[in-house]
């Protein structure tokens, strides 16, 4: 059966805890591995390990040297490319087509933007008259953080991991990465990578396990840890900022959303309607920056529904290798028992189904798989659970609006702001809106178009911080002044 091991210092680590746990993978629950789970003495060698790293090699390492080593880990990627995608496949579920053109791709195209990133960043100085009469000249220089933890969700598991470790070792940083436990493999994968690449031993750390009392618990409280990275839910990210709390370190929170797409009657219908068909159910609707809440104008309203109803149907769920497959299954058992609870929630609240509600007919094979049905309803109130809370699933409430203030006011209207997107012709609108909507992210007649340059966070309850370019320096870095007098 294959081992899925702790990678700590260099080494896929025997478990001294003893434990260990299974991953199953949702596409008919057949066993993918077992994981071993970190306790308290891996966290605290795989942290020790970075600290020693950081006086080590790495940490005298010049930034082209880094940033040749960081190029090395993305052609080893690229060029483990199949390796990558089976694995992501096997924990996930998802269809080949996406994971190929995003998960694994991006994975990789996240250590070569931060390379460059960190080649290219500059720092601001100042020269002044001292009052003796003299000069001075201060200028900043970036230095690393420290030992940062990488704590993961895992709906695009390598691609969200990189999107933070590839920052983080630019800057000079070095790892401990704690992925989901439903999704271990990639970063486990990745620890072969480092190695080959040459990257020194305890740059990059993998210790897999749970958050309370398990291995996310032990690495955010622990004392040495100099800065902590998330991304997942809003509730957990309350957890880790508490954990942060605790000895001033730094936190970068990606969290959870509840994102509206304003669809006015003026738009490329056809543009909106398969646009916001991506944004609800690709992924199986388990993308932070997915749509739950559609908001289509009076005019368009029956026909959207109509033709959005229509895309669902025609999204045929199967293994991910079967190029007809238009979606995969929820990542596991529980989390499709979760969606399942709200689909039943919605008929409850006298929601109109317009569409799925339930299980899909699968193929024997596939029976034991954590599949759900695309979904839509009509005719809930705004106060409605499944309209207020994140369900990441395949689903969508929609709503009519008649004016500009009222769909501002009701996207408005909810306690997360992470993203939002704007159909409309009328470009003067589209850039009014944008303003006054409450997210860290806006897109105009597209979704998830994504240039890595740009800052990515979410507002409100949706997280702290930006990273994303030179953003990413914020948090990966300490700006430390110099002042000489001459
Ligand atoms: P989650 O919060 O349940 O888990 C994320 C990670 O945190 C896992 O590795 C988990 O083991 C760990 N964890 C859980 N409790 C912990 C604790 N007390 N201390 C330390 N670690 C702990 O999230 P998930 O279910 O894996 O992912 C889905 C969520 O992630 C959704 O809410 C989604 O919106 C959010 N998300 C946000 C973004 C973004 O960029 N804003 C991106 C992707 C996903």
């Amino acid at each position: 059966m294959k081992e899925i091991k702790n990678f700590i210092n260099g080494e896929f680590a025997t478990n001294l805890s003893g434990k260990v746990f299974e991953k199953r993978t949702p596409i008919d629950n057949s066993l993918v591995g077992k994981v071993y789970e970190a306790g308290r003495p891996e966290v605290d060698a795989a942290v020790n390990a970075a600290h020693a790293a950081l006086e080590g090699d790495w940490g005298r390492l010049s930034v082209n040297d880094r940033v040749k080593l960081l190029d090395g880990v993305a052609d080893e990627i690229n060029h483990r490319f199949d390796d990558f995608l089976q694995a992501e496949i096997a924990d996930t579920g998802k269809p080949v087509h996406l994971a190929s053109h995003v998960d694994i791709p991006r994975g990789a195209a996240n250590f070569k933007i931060f390379a460059d990133t960190i080649k290219n960043a500059s720092t601001e100085s100042f020269r002044m008259a001292t009052p003796d009469g003299k000069d001075a000249l201060s200028y900043a220089v970036r230095v690393p953080r420290g030992v940062i933890a990488v704590v993961c969700p895992w709906n695009l598991p390598l691609l969200l991991m990189t999107w933070k470790v590839g920052p983080a070792l630019a800057c000079g940083n070095t790892v401990v990465v704690k992925p989901s436990e439903e999704t271990p493999s990639t970063a486990t994968l990745l620890g072969e990578v480092m190695n080959k690449v040459g990257v020194p031993k305890g740059v990059y750390n993998v210790v897999h396990g749970f958050g309370p009392d398990s291995a996310g618990a032990f690495l955010t409280s622990h004392p040495r840890v100099n800065g902590i990275t998330f991304t997942g839910e809003t509730g957990t990210g309350t957890a880790i900022m508490k954990a942060g709390a605790e000895g001033i370190r730094p936190v970068s929170l990606e969290l959870g959303g509840k994102n509206a797409a304003l669809v006015f009657a003026d738009c490329d219908f056809e543009v909106a309607v398969n646009t916001v068909t991506r944004s609800v159910f690709e992924n199986c609707g388990q993308v932070c920056l997915g749509t739950e809440r559609v908001y289509v104008e009076r005019p368009i309203f029956e026909k959207f529904v109509n033709a959005l109803k229509a895309k669902a149907e025609g999204m045929k769920p199967g293994r991910p290798d079967d190029p007809a497959t238009k979606i995969g299954p929820l990542v596991s058992q529980e989390h499709r028992a979760k969606v399942l609870s709200y689909y039943e929630r919605a008929r409850e609240e006298g929601a109109t189904v317009v569409t799925g509600g339930g299980i899909p007919d699968m193929p024997i094979d596939l029976q034991e798989g954590a599949w759900v049905q695309p979904t839509i309803w009509t005719g809930l109130p705004e106060t409605a659970a499944v309209v207020r809370e994140e369900i990441f699933g395949p689903c969508c409430h929609i709503q009519p609006f008649d004016t500009e203030d009222e769909v501002v006011r009701m996207a408005n209207d909810t306690p997360y702001g992470l993203a939002t997107s704007i159909y409309t012709r009328d470009l003067g609108r589209a850039n009014r809106l944008a303003v006054r909507i409450d997210v860290g992210l806006c897109w105009i007649n597209s979704w998830f178009l994504r240039d890595l340059r740009t800052a990515f966070g979410g507002s409100k309850q949706s997280g702290i911080g930006r990273e994303g370019g030179v953003h990413s320096l914020e948090f990966y870095t300490e700006l430390r002044n110099i002042m000489v007098k001459y």
